[in-house]
């Protein structure tokens, strides 16, 4: 099935329960073609032309579902959202960033989901559309943190991105040169308005994680009205911070007679990546203030 629009497609997939939608088809072909996914029907999303570009809306980007990473990588839409491109260039090879889109990278939800900290970090919000014409609103936390799923009929139409026109940066750490997966993924969001710095954590937990704290404190010490920028000390300490927050040390473990002994060290491994993830946020966070 190949609908033109939105209601079309969440018709079609109302009409055949069994039906999946597919958009770019990067990950869901590789699950078909592993066998671990036998869909009954397809239901094509890339002929709706409604969800293959962006508009503004009171401040907002609002970006359609079938945008792919290599249209979001382009200098246009970088001048708009610099870091969610600078995520799209970096997602996989070339042939999977011509196919690949926005609204897949954000249903599969894989913890190595190279958009998914840059919306975490924006705060974004999906717009859903469902069967007869229904819509609502998620924020894309809530999707990816399972607290709230695609209803059956329902397909990502839009996302909605504030435009805070600042700096931005994502940064990805790989296992390897050229295009793969990420090992960590840190995005940097500075909000003059607000006054805030808005940062999120890919790759090291099944969803992109946000060091609260380490956000408020480094706000508190940028001079958002004047030239001074940020000591290499705190640049240091954010990183840490961050990292500290996102793999925190291990517990002590409790006995059962109520007895603590001291906590197991952390593994090599973990502690690697709390020193990449550290690098990351401090390098992501001075290229924002740069
Ligand atoms: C070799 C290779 C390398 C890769 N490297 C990276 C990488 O470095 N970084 C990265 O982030 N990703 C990477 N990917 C993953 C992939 O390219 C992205 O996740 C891509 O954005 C998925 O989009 P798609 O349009 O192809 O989704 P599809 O495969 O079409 O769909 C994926 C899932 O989303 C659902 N879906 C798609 N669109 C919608 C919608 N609008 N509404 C509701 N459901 C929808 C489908 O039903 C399916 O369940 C890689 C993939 C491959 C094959």
């Amino acid at each position: 099935m190949l609908p033109t629009t939105l209601d079309e497609a969440t018709a079609a997939l109302t009409a055949v329960p069994a039906a999946v939608p597919v958009a770019g088809g990067t990950d869901l072909m590789a699950d078909v073609n592993a066998g671990q996914l036998r869909p009954a029907a397809l239901v094509g999303l890339g002929r709706i032309s409604e969800i293959r570009g962006w508009s503004y809306q009171d401040g907002h980007a609002v970006l359609g579902a079938g945008l792919t990473h290599a249209r979001i990588g382009r200098p246009d839409f970088a001048a708009l959202i610099p870091a969610l491109a600078a995520a799209a260039r970096s997602a996989g090879p070339p042939q999977v960033r011509n196919a690949g889109t926005l609204g897949g990278n954000i249903v599969s939800a894989a913890p190595t989901g190279d958009a998914l900290p840059v919306l975490a970090a924006l705060e974004a919000t999906l717009s859903i559309a469902g069967p007869a014409g229904a819509r609502r609103e998620l924020p894309v936390s809530h999707l990816l943190a399972g607290m709230d799923m695609l209803r059956p009929g329902e397909i990502v139409a839009h996302v909605r991105v504030p435009l805070l026109h600042a700096p931005q940066s994502f940064l990805k750490a790989t296992s390897r040169t050229g295009p793969s997966r990420a090992l960590a993924s840190v995005a940097v969001v500075l909000d003059p308005v607000r006054r805030g710095v808005r940062c999120a954590v890919g790759a090291v937990a099944p969803m992109p994680l946000r060091p609260l704290e380490a956000e408020n404190w480094i706000a508190s010490l940028i001079d958002w009205d004047g030239e001074r920028g940020l000591a290499p000390e705190a640049l240091h300490a954010f990183g840490e911070y961050v990292a500290m927050a996102c793999i925190p040390d291990p517990v002590p473990e409790e006995g059962p007679d109520g007895t603590t002994s001291p906590p197991p060290p952390l593994p090599a491994a973990a502690l690697h990546l709390r020193r990449t993830v550290a690098t990351l946020a401090r390098r992501g966070l001075g290229r924002a203030l740069a």
